[in-house]
């Protein structure tokens, strides 16, 4: 069920991938013809039939996930996998919004510097985090997991620092006592980064910081600007500068139809700066919109009526590889711009290996600036899909939700499609936006498809 296949027209071979196992191989045609045979003429497959070097070849396939007893036994494996992947205990996830604030009012966001939003927005305080801090020691007695991944997003969670260097002190002391790794991250709009910020907290653990840009300079300014309409791409830029040595810096973006043309110069823009070859990552992906936006929006995020999607876009949740993505329109420009990053010597999202994502573990836990816990990042913005608090408190309605959440398995509908294992079904959080059930897939298997063949050709010209 999990074989996936491309010819490789310039070397006569072919790409073989199991997305189960994520073996990838390059082999004659005559050995891919093997799977065919294996189904449809088993025949002439018995051992007497096959020669030395064919019969080697269906030990490497086995050995390998490409050869299975049965269907059966491919969902079985399926179901294994998902459920090892959901109670994995190596790795506990710890998303922590420290506020809903933003210093930004980007027109795609329904937070941020509009209005009054931020005089009401939560922020946490240290009384909170010290709170968190309590919960997040008490999760790692129970799971004793290797690593802890403490992530500060927003909201800009950098307008709440005395909770981020908090939650890192109290974090690093937790993790020290218990033998555990303790690695940090933060999602931001970059406006406030500063060294000074990265060299306190890199002896805490901080391995990544993401920063937004929203297209070339111009386009960023538009998309993201302060309330009073000044532009806030140099004085990100200077920032990434500055701490790029220090720290791994990821770049992300988010792209709409007017907006997705200017990317190609922020990537040349990028390429000629001279902390281009100290970029961990450049990977952009769609702006999410309202449901009732035209076709080439993506209708994830309701900025309007029900505030669904809570955090910032910059896609916390599967550490900046997010699926979010609808149509077409977004699958054809997904890739094109991941070519383009490419081509410039970035390193990026591969569009193959993007899930599943932390929605589908069961100790991923995303914290809200008062303590509710949520499923994901994306979830955030309707305090009725909290799951939980950090206080052990039991309405009914988060248990409800917190229920709905625990049978999540989108996947159940989407037949015998090979990319289940990257994909889970994609983002719950469109599921539920824009088809109001998270339970049904939000299928991109088009983007899924062009990735596997520029996943090969990479590949092909790597052996
Ligand atoms: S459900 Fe969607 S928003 Fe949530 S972590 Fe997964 S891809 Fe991200
Ligand atoms: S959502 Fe689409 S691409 Fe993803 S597993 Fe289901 S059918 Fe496949």
């Amino acid at each position: 069920m999990f074989n996936l296949r491309v010819p490789l027209p310039e070397s006569g071979e072919v790409f073989l991938m199991n997305t189960l196992t994520d073996a990838q191989l390059i082999v004659p045609p005559e050995i891919a013809g093997l799977l065919d045979r294996l189904t449809d003429d088993p025949p002439s497959i018995e051992s007497e039939r096959l020669n030395e070097d064919e019969r080697e070849a269906l030990i490497t396939l086995t050995e390998h996930g490409f050869i299975v007893p049965n269907r059966a036994a491919d969902t079985e494996a399926l179901n294994k996998f998902f459920t090892d992947y959901r109670e994995d205990t190596e790795q506990m996830r710890v998303t922590v919004l420290t506020t809903l604030q933003c210093n930004f009012a980007c027109d795609y966001c329904f937070q941020g510097d509009h209005g009054d939003y931020n005089k009401h927005a939560d922020k946490m305080s240290l009384e909170d985090s010290a709170r968190l801090s309590a919960w997040i020691e008490t999760r790692l007695d129970e799971l004793k997991p290797k690593r802890l991944t403490l992530t500060f997003f927003g909201g800009e969670p950098l307008l709440n620092m005395p909770v981020v260097y908090d939650q890192a002190e109290r974090a690093l002391a937790a993790c020290e006592k218990r033998g555990v790794t303790l690695a940090l991250g933060i999602i931001t709009n970059g406006l406030l980064l500063t060294e000074e910020m990265v060299d306190r907290l890199v002896p805490y653990g901080l391995g990544y910081v993401k920063v937004t840009l929203d297209g070339d300079r111009d386009t960023h300014n538009q998309m993201r600007p302060l309330r009073g309409g000044q532009g806030t791409f140099d004085r990100i830029v200077e920032n990434v500068r500055k701490i790029a040595g220090k720290v791994r810096v990821a770049i992300g973006g988010n792209f709409d139809a007017d907006s997705v043309a200017s990317y190609p110069a922020l990537l040349d823009f990028l390429k000629e700066q001279d902390f281009a070859d100290k970029l961990a990552k450049v990977a952009f992906k769609p702006v999410v919109r309202e449901r009732q936006a035209p076709k080439n929006i993506i209708p994830l995020t309701i900025v309007t009526d029900k505030p669904l999607n809570g955090t910032c876009m910059t896609a916390a949740g599967s550490g900046g590889s997010s699926i979010c993505d609808t149509c077409q329109f977004v699958d054809e420009q997904l890739s094109h711009l991941r070519e383009e990053t490419k081509k410039r010597g970035f390193k990026t999202v591969d569009g193959v290996h993007m899930g599943p994502c932390e929605i589908h573990k069961r100790h991923a836990y995303t914290i809200g600036p008062n303590g509710s816990t949520y499923a994901c990042p994306g979830f955030t913005g309707d305090p009725m899909l909290s799951t939980g608090h950090i206080d052990g408190r039991t309405e009914s309605w988060r248990m409800s939700a917190a229920e709905r959440f625990e049978h999540l398995s989108a996947w159940h509908n989407c037949g015998d499609c090979a990319f289940m294992p990257v994909c889970a079904g994609g983002c719950s959080v469109a599921s539920h936006t824009e088809l109001g059930d998270m339970n049904m897939p939000t299928c991109h298997k088009p983007a899924f498809e062009s990735a596997l063949i520029s996943l090969a050709h990479d590949a092909a010209s790597a052996s």
